[in-house]
């Protein structure tokens, strides 16, 4: 049996007032094609849904900036 490493996937929440809407990280637990389209806890605590076709790191500008370190 291997060894299950820690899998992130990108997340995009909302605009919600002030915030703009951002990717932010999920850790996987289930198989990404579960998670499709489901509103996760991302790693900065907010609640985003989950883009499987979107690869964490996401290569955006406009990324959640508590998401990428604690996503290491
Ligand atoms: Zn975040």
């Amino acid at each position: 049996m291997m060894l299950q490493t820690i899998v992130f996937a990108a997340a995009r929440s909302r605009a919600h007032g002030p915030t703009a809407a951002l990717w932010h990280a999920v850790e996987l637990h289930r198989p990404a094609a579960e998670v499709d389209g489901a509103c996760e806890l991302t790693l900065c605590g907010a609640l985003a849904r989950v883009s499987p076709e979107q690869q964490w790191p996401v290569a955006a500008f406009d990324v959640c900036p508590a998401c990428v370190p604690l996503a290491r």
